[in-house]
């Protein structure tokens, strides 16, 4: 099966209130700080195969480590569009091609 952004939310919509462990809803600056954390979490790797690339001496990381992160900032920025009611999938197309017109790309994403 493959994911789409109707399947993520629905994950989202379900897990949510486990994650919560019987807690009230998060707070938007909750939501925020949650994708900040990963972003950064993300860059760290980042930074570590670029390290790597340079020749330095450091911790390393893998591409599989940085995919690890990636997937949690598309999973929070999701649960902000969840609890803002936000089709991310439309919104995301529409950005997409909005964007493309601006700059006199030639790359849209279907309607
Ligand atoms: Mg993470």
């Amino acid at each position: 099966m493959k994911l789409t952004f109707d399947i993520l939310r629905r994950a989202n919509k379900l897990r949510d209130p486990e994650f919560r462990n019987g807690q009230e809803p998060v707070s938007l600056t909750f939501r925020g700080n949650e994708l900040a954390g990963e972003t950064g979490e993300a860059c760290n790797f980042i930074k570590k195969l670029e390290r790597a690339r340079l020749g330095m001496k450091g911790s390393t990381a893998t591409p599989q480590d940085l995919a690890k992160e990636l997937a949690d900032i598309v999973v929070c920025v999701d649960l902000i569009a969840m609890d803002l009611k936000i089709d991310l999938g439309k919104t995301i197309k529409d950005k997409f091609n909005e964007t493309s017109r601006k700059y006199g790309l030639s790359i849209e994403i279907d309607q």
